[in-house]
């Protein structure tokens, strides 16, 4: 099925709509019946009828169907955020008991789940690096359940090889999740390589236009029925008819608003490169990043995220810098429209709550999908006041 197909048409049978182009938005919370037949065949799969929109939407439907198609899955559930589509996959295999192997600093939500949360429940995890596959293999126990992977991480872009990771878990009946928010499944599709369950912040590229927040998880049909029947319905963290629609008007431009991103953030990388005030660059797509043999074997583009650190052991530099760009707005999440900076410095002055992992000259930077040009200017402007 060509990316085209799966955008414009997939799970789009107009004819039941007046030929509309863009597909209602179901806004209703319960479906009506006929016949007391008809109710109880609905109940005989309540995943695939319309009874109840905690269950089965027709529009949230659509939206299934195109992302499942997109990741080369066989299904797919929406849920109300990034972190509940996390946290439903996670614990969807986990007992008390059971034991996780983690990558090291996975975004910072999913960290709490495994390192706080869970271990109310019994689980235990141990968190291993996100680059070199002998470490995460090797700390696999006979109580590891999972293998919790980021490839490439958003902060680092730390990469993890999937056909070996895979292959590995399959044998010793371990599951594996990867967080493909990063890349979108235009980059990048996992389960291509045996990856089991593809989970994505839909916040970010999918939706992609900073106005609504909601998760993806794409699987095999029978782990993504467990999910469903298990976390999807008892936690009930699903999205609103309104928001999938949302979602799937941003979602006919995925692959335009990606590729622009993405070509953006090299322009801008190589030129940041070469800035004498600039002390390194990291990003997936150049070719000067530690990994980039494993990035070309698993991926066909990047995101438009990448990191730098300013030459001072100034702090104040850092903050004012961050501050005098116009165009980059300083805010946390990516994946919309709009350039955005996130300094590491927040977390180390004076007040700040977190411990970093990360030196206070380092940056993360999103690229969106204003003219390269006008964004190195911007920059250009701030590197010259600081
Ligand atoms: C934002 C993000 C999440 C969490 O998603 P929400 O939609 O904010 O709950 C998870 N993983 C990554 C990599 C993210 O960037």
């Amino acid at each position: 099925m060509d990316i085209d197909y799966i955008i414009n048409h997939l799970g789009e049978d107009r004819s039941q709509w007046n030929g509309a182009i863009t597909p209602p938005t179901y806004q209703t919370s319960n479906f009506a019946f006929e016949t007391v037949a008809s109710l109880r065949h609905a109940f005989s799969d309540e995943k695939k009828h319309h009874i109840y929109s905690r269950g089965n939407n027709p529009t949230v439907e659509i939206l299934r169907k195109k992302l499942a198609a997109l990741e080369k899955t066989d299904d797919a559930l929406v849920f109300s955020s990034g972190i509940a589509a996390i946290s439903a996959a996670v614990c969807s295999v986990l007992k008390s008991g059971d034991h996780v192997v983690c990558v090291q600093h996975p975004y910072s939500w999913t960290s709490h789940l495994l390192s706080e949360w869970l271990v109310r429940f019994g689980v235990s995890t141990t968190f291993v690096s996100d680059v070199d596959t002998d470490d995460i293999l090797d700390h696999c126990t006979s109580d590891t359940r999972l293998i919790y992977l980021e490839s490439p991480n958003t902060m680092t872009f730390g990469c993890q090889d999937f056909s070996r990771i895979a292959s590995f878990a399959r044998e010793k009946n371990i599951v594996t999740i990867t967080d493909n928010s990063y890349c979108s499944p235009i980059f990048q599709n996992p389960a291509t390589f045996g990856i089991d369950l593809i989970v994505h912040s839909a916040s970010k590229y999918i939706n992609g236009h900073s106005d609504v927040i909601a998760g993806v998880v794409c699987g095999r049909q029978d782990l993504i029925d467990r999910i469903f029947h298990e976390e999807f319905m008892t936690l009930g963290a699903i999205p609103s008819p309104h928001e999938a629609s949302m979602i799937l008007r941003g979602l006919r431009t995925l692959p335009l608003r990606v590729r622009r991103s993405y070509e953006n953030s090299l322009t801008i990388a190589r030129w940041l490169q070469q800035h004498p005030k600039i002390r390194r660059v990291l990003h997936p797509g150049l070719p000067d990043f530690p990994q980039v043999d494993l990035v070309a074997r698993q991926m066909t583009g990047t995101g438009g995220l990448f990191s730098f650190e300013l030459d001072t052991e100034d702090i104040h530099t850092c903050e004012r810098f961050a501050e005098t760009l116009q165009y980059f707005m300083m805010a946390v999440s990516w994946g919309g429209h709009e350039s955005l900076i996130f300094p590491i410095c927040t977390f180390h002055g004076e007040g700040s709550t977190h411990t970093p992992h990360l030196p206070f000259q380092f940056f993360r930077m999103y690229v969106g999908l204003e003219d390269a040009e006008v964004l190195i200017k911007d920059l250009e402007t701030a590197l010259d006041k600081v």
